[in-house]
């Protein structure tokens, strides 16, 4: 499915001058950026350059320091101080933030609790929906991502590749309009990163918005609609796949990729 033309539809998210400090260092130097209702976005950069601080402002677990948010139409409600930005509508923030699900390098999936007490935690306590509605879908997202035989079991019985599985399942039983990854693959043996790009795939084949920090270049430029490279807390370059990993995007970017065809 193609992503919705800008004409007719508001962004998916948009951001106007995000900026973001944390004491005098400043991390994120004013993003302009929309991303469109079903546009798959991969973001790339090096260590350090605010790829997660970007997406952690993006669904609010931080508050940007100065600029303007916008998620699926709606303006966050952000209180202006004199020490920046402070929540402007609890409510609000607590309802969009279950709208845009993320999925973090290191799982983050409750150590104490199955695999599907993991999926039914947020819907059940967070979104109120009745425990039966949300155990049939736990467990239909669980055959989706091809872990029907571990609903029992715990996260440290599972592989790292099966608990990034069941981690996006957690994600995808909120039912959130988007998706954001941090570095999905980073933390697994090369061995295991295939089975999780499968999954991120079919999820970017049925056209579900998705923003993903990544170093998996092949996986950036086949299955992106868009890449944005980030360098020192600025959108540096920002294109199709074909664009950039052409050669038409800018002199650091070409060095950037060319790190990860060397051998
Ligand atoms: P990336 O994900 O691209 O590696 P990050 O967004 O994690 O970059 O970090 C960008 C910069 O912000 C780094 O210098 C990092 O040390 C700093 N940083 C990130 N989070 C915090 C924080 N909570 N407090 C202080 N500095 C932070
Ligand atoms: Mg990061």
């Amino acid at each position: 499915m193609a992503p919705t033309d800008s004409a007719t539809t508001p962004a998916a998210i948009a951001v106007e001058g995000l900026h973001k400090h944390f004491g005098n260092l400043e991390v994120l130097k004013g993003l302009d950026f929309e991303a469109r209702h079903g546009e798959v976005i991969s973001i790339l950069g090096a260590s350090g350059s605010g790829k997660s601080t970007f997406l952690r402002c993006l669904n609010l677990l931080e508050l940007p320091s100065a600029g303007r948010l916008h998620v699926f139409g709606e303006e966050v409600r952000l209180k202006s101080t004199s020490n920046g930005l402070h929540i402007g509508d609890r409510k609000q923030l607590d309802r969009l933030r279950t709208q845009v699900a993320m999925v973090f390098q290191n799982f983050c999936l409750w150590q104490h609790m199955s695999v599907l007490d993991n999926l039914m935690e947020a819907p059940i306590h967070v979104q109120k929906r009745s425990r039966s509605e949300v155990r049939d879908e736990a467990e239909a997202m669980l055959v989706r991502v091809g872990l029907k035989e571990r609903i029992k079991s715990y996260p440290a019985q599972l592989s790292g590749g099966q608990q990034q599985r069941a981690a996006i399942a957690r994600a995808l039983v909120m039912r959130p309009k988007a998706l954001l990854f941090d570095e999905p693959t980073s933390a697994l043996d090369p061995e295991l990163v295939g089975e999780v790009l499968k999954v991120m795939r079919d999820l970017a084949s049925e056209g579900r918005t998705m923003l993903i920090v990544t170093h998996e270049m092949a996986f950036a430029r086949d299955v992106s609609n868009r890449i944005l490279f980030l360098e020192q807390g600025r959108i540096a370059a920002q294109g199709s796949p074909k664009e950039l990993f052409g050669g038409g995007a800018n002199e650091r970017f070409n060095k950037f990729i060319s790190r990860f065809s060397e051998g």
